[in-house]
């Protein structure tokens, strides 16, 4: 297997080291990229076209590339044409990558439930601060309406206190004059 070969087929996964994208990661085991630009002579089906690599992720060759039809996936076209590129893997190492591929898969399954959860918590955040600023405002409303009030209230006696003033100064001078003509009569 060539670096390059290996490189194609990882990219084609949409995985990128040290970050999980999860809504553009496919996992790589249950993948089959086509690869069109590998290393060495193009392979020739029996349509005589260029045969694609694929990958095979079935039980019995997991992993294993092989050169196939265009039209593989087609059987109404596909001419059955089919070329190992890998060597056949001993029984542990099927079993080890059988392992890896269900390990990988209840990976991505957890890491999409924990992907949600955090989601949910986050939009649970934003509703709490939402409620705590909702309450403040109406906290806040109801004291500048107290404030107001007495503000109100406050000005009325003050009229209130105006008019007795006015009242009593009235009734001093009335006084005063009164007082003043029981003197000099
Ligand atoms: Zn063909």
């Amino acid at each position: 297997m060539s670096a390059s070969s290996s490189q194609s087929s990882r990219s084609g996964s949409g995985l990128v080291a040290g970050s999980l994208d999860l809504d553009n990661y496919s996992l790589i085991t249950a993948s089959n990229p086509v690869e069109w630009d590998y290393e060495g002579e193009p392979v020739i089906c029996s349509c005589k076209m260029m045969a694609p690599r694929w990958t095979s992720w079935t039980n019995a060759n997991p992993g294993r590339r092989f050169y196939g039809c265009p039209n593989y996936k087609d059987p109404t076209k596909c001419c059955k044409f089919y070329l190992w590129h890998d060597p056949s893997l001993c029984d542990r190492g099927k079993e080890i990558v059988l392992e890896l591929k269900a390990r990988e898969k209840l990976l991505h399954k957890e890491a999409t439930f924990w992907k949600r959860q955090s989601l949910i918590l986050k939009q649970n955040a934003v509703d709490f601060v939402e409620a705590e600023i909702i309450e403040e405002n109406a906290r806040l409303k109801k004291e500048v309406k107290m404030l107001n009030n007495k503000i109100k209230e406050g000005k009325s006696g003050k009229w209130v206190k105006l008019f007795f003033a006015l009242i009593f100064c009235g009734c001093h001078l009335c006084f005063c004059q009164g007082f003043r003509q029981y003197i000099y009569m």
